[in-house]
């Protein structure tokens, strides 16, 4: 998926019609169009960039900023309890559109969204051996100074 075949890019356009809620230079925010509940919304950088980790941090940024305003017109909106705040990231993940992207999905009590959180246990070991690859992965130089 690139610019020109992204369905994202092409809302962004002006070629797809959505349902807007907020736009500035940077971000985009809409309804989804296959929502999971009431007043689902999707927060997109204009710029076009797959996934969060091919993403530069300005970007990211730009999602961040407008996040706590967006949550909050949005629960309020549908008189949610909470939201979650979810982003797919690779197929693996429930991506579909390679256009990073943030749900804001309200929530209501007993609404029965994400009913399994299938937690474990490290065994002993694991977690510091796992921490330990994750730091010599670090690009300390892609954090914003
Ligand atoms: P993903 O699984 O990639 O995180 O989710 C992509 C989301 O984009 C889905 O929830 C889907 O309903 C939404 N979506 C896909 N195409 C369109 C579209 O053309 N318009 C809108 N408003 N949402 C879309
Ligand atoms: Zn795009």
């Amino acid at each position: 998926m690139n610019v020109q075949t992204c369905v994202f890019c092409k809302i962004i356009a002006g070629q797809i019609p959505c349902t807007k809620v907020y736009e500035n230079d940077a971000v985009l925010a809409f309804l989804d169009i296959g929502p999971i509940s009431d007043g689902h919304t999707l927060v997109v950088p204009k710029a076009h960039t797959p996934r969060v980790d091919k993403t530069d941090s300005h970007t990211m940024a730009a999602l961040a900023q407008a996040l706590p305003m967006l949550a909050d017109a949005v629960q309020q909106a549908v008189g949610a309890d909470g939201y979650n705040i979810l982003c797919n990231n690779g197929l693996s993940a429930g991506q579909i559109v390679e256009h990073v992207h943030l749900h804001i999905v309200p929530r209501k009590k007993n609404d029965g969204l994400f009913n399994q959180w299938p937690s474990f246990q490290y065994p002993q070991g694991k977690a510091g051996a796992i921490a330990e690859k994750i730091i010599q992965n670090l690009n300390l130089s892609r954090v914003r100074p």
